[in-house]
Protein backbone atom coordinates (compact mmCIF):
# COMPACT_ATOMS: atom_id res chain seq x y z
CA UNK A 1 0.00 0.00 0.00
CA UNK A 2 1.63 3.13 -1.40
CA UNK A 3 0.67 5.47 1.34
CA UNK A 4 1.07 3.02 4.12
CA UNK A 5 4.21 4.22 6.64
CA UNK A 6 5.50 0.35 7.36
CA UNK A 7 5.27 -0.40 3.37
CA UNK A 8 6.93 2.24 2.35
CA UNK A 9 9.51 1.27 4.95
CA UNK A 10 10.04 -2.10 4.52
CA UNK A 11 10.38 -1.17 0.31
CA UNK A 12 13.40 1.13 1.77
CA UNK A 13 11.69 4.65 0.66
CA UNK A 14 11.75 5.77 3.93
CA UNK A 15 15.47 4.82 5.88
CA UNK A 16 15.43 2.61 9.51
CA UNK A 17 17.42 1.21 11.70
CA UNK A 18 17.41 -2.47 10.19
CA UNK A 19 18.07 -5.29 12.71
CA UNK A 20 17.26 -8.20 11.04
CA UNK A 21 15.04 -9.03 7.43
CA UNK A 22 14.25 -12.34 5.44
CA UNK A 23 12.05 -12.76 2.77
CA UNK A 24 9.28 -12.06 4.81
CA UNK A 25 10.14 -10.17 7.93
CA UNK A 26 11.82 -6.74 8.63
CA UNK A 27 12.56 -5.64 12.41
CA UNK A 28 13.96 -2.00 12.64
CA UNK A 29 14.26 -0.03 15.84
CA UNK A 30 11.58 1.95 16.76
CA UNK A 31 11.84 5.75 16.04
CA UNK A 32 10.42 6.63 19.52
CA UNK A 33 11.94 3.88 22.10
CA UNK A 34 9.90 3.01 24.88
CA UNK A 35 12.85 0.69 26.42
CA UNK A 36 16.44 -0.01 25.89
CA UNK A 37 15.96 -2.28 23.45
CA UNK A 38 12.32 -1.54 21.18
CA UNK A 39 12.00 -3.22 17.72
CA UNK A 40 9.38 -3.36 15.59
CA UNK A 41 8.71 -6.48 13.55
CA UNK A 42 6.48 -6.60 10.82
CA UNK A 43 6.16 -8.74 7.85
CA UNK A 44 7.14 -6.79 4.99
CA UNK A 45 3.71 -7.56 2.82
CA UNK A 46 0.86 -5.67 4.08
CA UNK A 47 -0.82 -8.66 5.73
CA UNK A 48 -3.58 -6.74 7.32
CA UNK A 49 -3.45 -3.89 9.35
CA UNK A 50 -3.53 -5.37 12.81
CA UNK A 51 -4.01 -8.56 14.82
CA UNK A 52 -7.97 -8.13 14.45
CA UNK A 53 -7.26 -8.62 10.89
CA UNK A 54 -5.98 -12.12 11.18
CA UNK A 55 -7.57 -15.00 9.51
CA UNK A 56 -6.49 -18.47 8.55
CA UNK A 57 -5.51 -17.28 4.96
CA UNK A 58 -2.37 -15.19 6.93
CA UNK A 59 -2.11 -16.38 9.90
CA UNK A 60 1.06 -17.85 9.33
CA UNK A 61 3.24 -14.58 9.12
CA UNK A 62 2.42 -13.59 12.50
CA UNK A 63 4.49 -17.21 13.04
CA UNK A 64 6.92 -15.97 11.36
CA UNK A 65 7.41 -12.41 13.25
CA UNK A 66 7.56 -14.31 16.54
CA UNK A 67 10.21 -16.38 14.78
CA UNK A 68 12.13 -13.43 13.74
CA UNK A 69 11.53 -12.53 17.49
CA UNK A 70 12.93 -15.27 19.05
CA UNK A 71 16.32 -14.95 16.64
CA UNK A 72 17.15 -11.68 17.97
CA UNK A 73 16.52 -12.61 21.58
CA UNK A 74 19.44 -14.88 20.91
CA UNK A 75 21.21 -12.74 18.64
CA UNK A 76 20.68 -9.81 21.18
CA UNK A 77 21.00 -12.21 24.26
CA UNK A 78 17.77 -11.04 25.82
CA UNK A 79 18.42 -13.32 28.83
CA UNK A 80 16.40 -11.51 31.08
CA UNK A 81 13.66 -11.95 29.22
CA UNK A 82 11.60 -9.50 26.52
CA UNK A 83 7.89 -8.52 25.94
CA UNK A 84 6.07 -8.69 22.97
CA UNK A 85 2.74 -6.66 22.10
CA UNK A 86 0.53 -5.88 19.53
CA UNK A 87 -1.63 -2.85 19.52
CA UNK A 88 -4.71 -3.04 17.39
CA UNK A 89 -7.12 0.07 16.70
CA UNK A 90 -7.17 3.14 18.37
CA UNK A 91 -8.58 2.54 21.89
CA UNK A 92 -5.22 0.31 22.08
CA UNK A 93 -3.11 3.15 20.60
CA UNK A 94 -2.25 1.56 17.66
CA UNK A 95 -0.77 4.49 15.37
CA UNK A 96 0.36 2.36 12.28
CA UNK A 97 -2.29 0.62 10.60
CA UNK A 98 0.03 -2.49 9.42
CA UNK A 99 0.24 -5.43 11.56
CA UNK A 100 2.85 -5.31 13.62
CA UNK A 101 4.77 -6.27 16.96
CA UNK A 102 6.61 -4.60 19.85
CA UNK A 103 9.85 -6.32 21.00
CA UNK A 104 10.77 -5.02 24.39
CA UNK A 105 13.79 -5.67 26.54
CA UNK A 106 16.89 -4.41 28.11
CA UNK A 107 15.52 -3.17 31.36
CA UNK A 108 12.75 -4.83 33.55
CA UNK A 109 9.35 -4.81 32.46
CA UNK A 110 6.49 -2.66 34.65
CA UNK A 111 3.92 -5.76 35.24
CA UNK A 112 0.95 -4.01 34.52
CA UNK A 113 -0.29 -4.71 31.25
CA UNK A 114 -2.96 -1.86 30.84
P1 LIG B 1 1.66 1.48 17.26
O1 LIG B 1 1.41 2.78 18.00
O2 LIG B 1 0.89 1.47 15.96
O3 LIG B 1 1.44 0.27 18.09
O4 LIG B 1 3.21 1.46 16.92
C1 LIG B 1 3.77 2.23 15.91
C2 LIG B 1 5.19 2.52 16.31
O5 LIG B 1 5.86 3.00 15.17
C3 LIG B 1 5.35 3.59 17.40
O6 LIG B 1 6.00 3.02 18.53
C4 LIG B 1 6.19 4.67 16.73
O7 LIG B 1 7.15 5.25 17.59
C5 LIG B 1 6.83 3.94 15.58
N1 LIG B 1 7.10 4.77 14.42
C6 LIG B 1 6.28 5.70 13.86
N2 LIG B 1 6.86 6.25 12.78
C7 LIG B 1 8.07 5.64 12.66
C8 LIG B 1 9.14 5.80 11.71
O8 LIG B 1 9.10 6.58 10.76
N3 LIG B 1 10.24 5.01 11.90
C9 LIG B 1 10.34 4.13 12.95
N4 LIG B 1 11.47 3.43 13.04
N5 LIG B 1 9.34 3.96 13.85
C10 LIG B 1 8.23 4.71 13.70
ZN1 LIG C 1 1.47 -1.47 5.01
Amino acid sequence: MSDCLFCNIAAGKIPCDIVYQDEEILAFRDIQPQAPIHLLIIPKAHAADGAAGINEGNSAIVGKCFEAAAKLASELELKEGFRMVTNNGPAAGQSVPHLHFHLLAGKPLTLQMA
